[in-house]
């Protein structure tokens, strides 16, 4: 199903004007997974044109993103290729070429159209209940514009799209596509300044890098007309196109800061992994079939499809993120999710650990990961085994205040005082029996027990938060919870 007269080559462009956002993520996953699949090429160009708002961190941020989700490029910026330049920024040139040579083949013109006209004509044709698109009527003769350029005057280049006409093309994720004309504008593409347009770079890219699928998000549709004139008019074949839907929010809204995160690196930052980032990005307009949620990269790249992409809004769901994270979480291995846990552990305590408390560490982290669902939640679930305990007032109040919590503490105290052996399953045995002895509920009797040891009315599962923490912390611990409960009387 893919033409096989053209090698696969495919780009991800985006402007360094704003961090990667995740919709950008998924773009670029899409277009690695379509190169990988069918052993394209797959490259990244940065779409700079805009110098105002295009900052290195921004671009240093698209690069760092990329790498983290792990899609690597085989040409482009940093790692180069056949181009001396994978930068728009630095084409300039080339792109005047282009604008020039199709003024001398009659494709463009120079136009002198005052904004006041375009925007009567505008106006005019609106409240007629046509296109508002511009169709070239204040064009002058060739002449007079050259006369008029000749003479010092500045003028943007705009495209001469033919009327009437239309522009068909087989969009591989929306469908066959038809565009009238009367819907195109005759659009700039060089401005008065010598600068090009979005279309015209980005297009005259597409061409010069021999780009074989475009694979971009919705909001650019309405562009592609234009950039298969321009490809055409350049003599060149055109690119076959595939628009990805826009992401929402659950509230079926475009996907906007108002949501939460939008950034790849926001999520970085809060404990995602990348691994689940990904495969959620995948799924979000893809799917491998039989409701398969969990798939890694080397199988997506395996069975993805273009023409298996939905072409329906993707609803971005932090809630479901969440859980998909977790799921990766616990595919790490033991050694694997220490390794990646203990800086954070570290970064929050301020403190390198050493000795007893590596291992302490690791006797509670496989607890931890069989319930977490982002990485930043665990240093705060695990402080209370490395230095003073400081109550979570809202915990305290809301279960030690209850009936039963000072017998709870006082019976747990006796009870683990005089346990012969100390680990996770006689812990659990001697709590369990003190609660019988005391006709205590679990909820009633553990909960007080949780808040006095650890602090919290969250934290890993208690056994095993005891049996970590050691005997002589948690009996330090039980009469401390006890004398303040004493006081409170
Ligand atoms: N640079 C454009 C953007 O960031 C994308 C260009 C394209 O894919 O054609 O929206």
């Amino acid at each position: 199903m893919i033409d096989a007269s053209r090698p696969i080559r495919v780009r991800f462009a985006p402007s360094p004007t704003g961090y990667l956002h995740v919709g950008g993520g998924r773009t670029a996953l899409y277009n690695w997974l379509f190169a990988r699949r069918y052993g394209g090429t797959f490259i990244l160009r940065s779409d700079d044109t805009d110098r105002e708002r295009s900052t290195d961190e921004f671009a240093a941020d698209i690069i760092e993103s990329m790498r983290w989700l792990g899609l690597d490029w085989d040409e482009g910026i940093e790692v180069g290729g056949p181009q001396p330049t994978y930068h728009q920024s630095e084409r300039f040139a080339r792109y005047q070429a282009v604008a020039h040579q199709l003024l001398a083949d009659g494709r463009a013109y120079y136009s002198f159209a005052s904004p006041e006209q375009l925007d009567t004509f505008r106006k005019e044709a609106q409240a007629a209940g046509l296109p508002p698109a511009y169709d070239g009527r204040f064009r002058v003769d060739a002449d007079e514009a050259a006369r008029r350029i000749a003479a010092g005057e500045r003028a943007p280049i705009r495209f001469a799209v033919e009327r009437p006409g239309v522009t068909e093309f087989a969009d591989l994720v929306r469908g066959d596509m038809r565009f009238e004309h009367v819907q195109v504008d005759d659009f700039v593409i060089l401005r008065s300044d010598g600068s090009p347009t979005y279309h015209l770079a980005s297009t005259v890219d597409d061409v010069d890098f021999d780009i074989s699928h475009v694979v971009r998000g919705e909001d650019l549709l309405s562009s592609t007309p234009k950039h298969i004139l321009l490809t055409e008019a350049m003599g060149s074949a055109r690119a076959t196109y595939a628009h990805l839907p826009l992401l929402r929010g659950p509230d079926g809204a475009k996907l906007s800061k108002r949501h939460g995160h939008t950034s790849i690196n926001s999520y970085r930052d809060a404990g995602f992994l990348a691994e689940a980032l990904r495969n959620y990005l995948a799924i979000l307009s893809w799917s491998p079939g039989d409701d398969e949620e969990i798939v890694s990269l080397a199988d997506m790249a395996d069975r993805f499809e273009l023409t298996d992409v939905s072409k329906n809004p993707a609803v971005f769901d932090v809630t479901k993120l969440e859980w998909m994270n977790g799921v990766y979480i616990r595919e790490l291995s033991g050694d694997g999710f220490v390794g990646r846990v203990r800086a954070l552990v570290e970064a929050d305590l301020g403190r390198e650990l050493a000795g007893d408390d590596v291992r302490t560490l690791e006797e509670i982290l496989p607890h931890v990961q069989e319930r977490a669902k982002v990485l930043t939640e665990i240093p705060e679930q695990v402080r209370f085994l490395f230095g003073d305990i400081t109550y979570d007032e809202t915990s305290w109040d809301k279960v030690m205040r209850k009936d039963g919590a000072d017998v709870a503490v006082a019976g747990a105290s006796e009870a683990l005082d005089q346990l012969s052996e100390w680990s996770i399953e006689a812990v659990e045995g001697a709590l369990r029996a003190m609660l019988e002895t005391h006709e205590l509920s679990a909820r009633k009797g553990l909960q007080p027990l949780r808040v006095a040891v650890t602090g919290s009315s969250i934290s890993p599962p208690l056994f095993e938060s005891i049996a970590a923490l050691g005997r002589d912390r948690t009996l330090e611990r039980l009469s401390a919870a006890s004398a303040k409960l004493a006081e409170a009387m």
